[in-house]
């Protein structure tokens, strides 16, 4: 049987790389969701789908498929067999994927997938809905979060870091819109489950989320 840790929390909480670091240690497959979704709204851009049209947006998913796979224990996520992960990471794709991975019909693309994932291999997943509604009975769940500021603050460094040209303030913005919709959308808002362990991070280094995760594990004689 697998052993399953989910983690959520909004954007910018630092999730992916606490994750990936946590996993090694563990030794657990690392599964980023968020990229998925990523992919899958590339593929809308690219075929400039009008997604608030139903029968335009099903029929641009018929034609869209997402797989992942591992290259040297790092996850790479595929289009249509094409290796999209340097092109998902984009302002213009993050504003599509919030927009895109609020309709059902885009959930339920990747439902199977990651439960599937899951039920083969011990696996540490993160997103925003997998302690809710993709693995309800993970042995763990934690909800990774953090002030606005902070987050802000990480990723404008971030951003800058690589020659990003966004202010403080407009990154703040993007990161209150983006909680705004994962929160508020009918599916799968993004919330604490009642059975997950909080960590806030705020105030936190990596080194001691990671730390915390992994005495977490321990505690379930892993
Ligand atoms: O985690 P990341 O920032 O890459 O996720 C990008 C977007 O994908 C999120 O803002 C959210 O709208 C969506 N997402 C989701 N469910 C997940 C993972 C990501 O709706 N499980």
């Amino acid at each position: 049987m697998s052993f399953n840790i989910a983690i959520d929390g909004p954007a910018g909480a630092g999730k992916s790389t606490i994750a990936k670091l946590a996993a090694k240690e563990l030794s657990f497959i690392y599964v980023d969701t968020g990229a998925m979704y990523r992919a899958i709204a590339l593929g809308l851009l690219r075929n400039s789908v009008a997604i608030e049209n139903e029968a335009e947006l099903l029929a641009a998913l018929d034609q869209i498929e997402v797989g992942i796979r591992y290259v040297d224990q790092e996850q790479r996520v595929y289009l249509n067999g094409e290796d999209v992960s340097p092109l998902i990471r984009t302002e213009q794709v993050s504003d599509m994927t919030s927009r895109s991975s609020a309709k059902p019909q885009v959930r339920a693309k990747l439902t199977a997938l990651q439960r599937d994932l899951a039920a083969r291999e011990n696996v540490l997943m993160d997103g925003r809905d997998i302690g809710t509604e993709i693995l309800p009975n993970a042995d763990l769940k934690i909800y990774l979060t953090a002030s606005v500021e902070t987050r802000a603050k990480r990723r404008y460094l971030e951003q800058a870091a690589k020659g990003g040209s966004y202010t403080l303030e407009e990154i703040e913005e993007d990161i209150r819109e983006r909680d705004y919709r994962d929160m508020h959308r009918e599916t799968a808002p993004l919330r604490q489950a009642d059975d997950a362990v909080l960590i806030d991070s705020s105030d936190m280094t990596i080194e001691e989320v990671v730390h915390e995760i992994l005495r977490l594990t321990s505690l379930h004689n892993l």
